[in-house]
């Protein structure tokens, strides 16, 4: 078994256990349908944070996924079975141009969708409708002052952010209680449908201070959580000694959190446990339409790239002889780049899943 204690496991990572049939097919030697596809409808971005990997992978290559095509991969996800969408980056989804239309069609086609932003371009209309479009909107918040936000962001938008944010919690205690009230009149069970809404706060040399000050404000602000990890593989990640400093503010940060609020996350580096096995369940597909293993493929790119749906159709590049040969061919020791959330769902995986210890086909 792994030397890793499974009460380390985080909850989120418990939601592998719901992957169970999937990892089942996986050890089979099958290829199952992804549980969740990640979407980078755009490279290009109004910011230029310190640290971006996709900033420097996608310079003077600025590009958006051609809307049609999107609608194809879309409709075979759909009949394959795949269950969510998550839209993120590569650059900002809110740049996309045809952003409203690509969600209302994956809603359409009965998928649902989580988006990350840097939520800087939301506009009244565009805050309504992700609200209650969206399953989840994860903000990069990463700053408790503006002069941070600005270094960091390349952009003096602090303030247009908490002002988004407040119009996104308007927005969504608005719809939520219209739907509370339609559910009670009807006497049937709520369906509130509405968007949890979130901050992501990435840890770095230039914002560790203001961890605490940011959960602060996010939770005045009126958003579900703040989630933090820390930023690696970069020249403005921690050194061990700042991150033993940085944990006491994270401890100050959790410590926020109560029953209407969440603050959670680590600055501990994950580290993977023998080669991946998990990656088939969360696959991602870029502005350009390649396909990759998964979205850790910064460093990696040419065994992570599996096909591009501008030359092959989904189900083609997932099934095909290229697929299972990059699945076989992950390395830990790539994989431990970056805190990669499998990391931890593998040790639970491995010991509820693969070894089977709770015989999880009897309840
Ligand atoms: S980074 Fe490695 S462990 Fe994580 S999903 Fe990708 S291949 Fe798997």
């Amino acid at each position: 078994m792994d030397n890793v204690s499974l009460d380390k496991v985080p909850i989120g990572a418990m939601k592998i256990l719901s992957c169970y049939h999937e990892v089942q097919q996986i050890l089979a030697g099958k290829m199952p349908v992804p549980r969740t596809m990640e979407f980078f409808l755009s490279n290009v971005c109004n910011h230029a944070c310190a640290g971006c990997h996709s900033r420097y992978m996608h310079k003077n290559e600025d590009r958006f996924l051609d809307f049609d095509t999107m609608k194809d991969v879309v409709n075979d996800f759909a009949e394959l079975g795949v269950e969510g969408v998550e839209i993120s980056g590569g650059g900002e989804p809110l740049v996309y141009p045809q952003i409203i239309q690509a969600i209302a069609f994956m809603r359409g086609k009965g998928l649902k969708v989580g988006m990350f932003s840097n939520g800087t371009l939301l506009t009244d209309e565009l805050s309504e409708f992700l609200v209650q479009n969206l399953l989840f909107l994860r903000i990069a918040f990463d700053a408790g002052t503006a002069g941070t936000y600005k270094k960091i962001h390349g952009r003096d938008d602090f303030e247009t952010l908490i002002k988004n944010l407040e119009t996104l919690v308007r927005y969504k205690s608005k719809i939520g209680g219209e739907k509370k009230a339609s559910s009670e009149r009807r006497q049937t069970k709520a369906q509130f449908g509405t968007a949890t809404i979130g901050a992501k706060y990435l840890v770095s040399t230039k914002n560790w201070q203001e961890l605490a000050k940011a959960a602060e404000l996010a939770r005045e602000t009126g958003l579900d959580y703040l989630q933090f990890k820390a930023l690696r593989a970069s020249k403005f990640t921690l050194d061990d000694e700042t991150l033993k400093q940085a944990e006491e503010v994270a401890q100050q940060a959790r410590d926020l959190s109560d029953k209407n609020y969440q603050v959670f996350g680590s600055l501990e580096k994950t580290r993977p446990i023998g080669r991946c096995f998990l990656n088939p369940i969360h696959p991602v597909i870029d502005a350009k339409g390649d396909m990759y293993l998964c979205a850790f493929f910064h460093h990696r790119k040419d065994t992570h790239k599996i096909g591009n749906i501008y030359e092959k159709s989904f189900p083609e590049i997932w099934y095909s002889e290229r697929h299972y040969e990059a699945f076989r061919s992950t390395r830990p020791k790539e994989c431990a780049v970056f805190d990669c959330p499998f990391h931890e769902a593998a040790v639970l995986a491995r010991a509820w899943i693969v070894q089977n210890e709770k015989h999880l086909e009897f309840i």
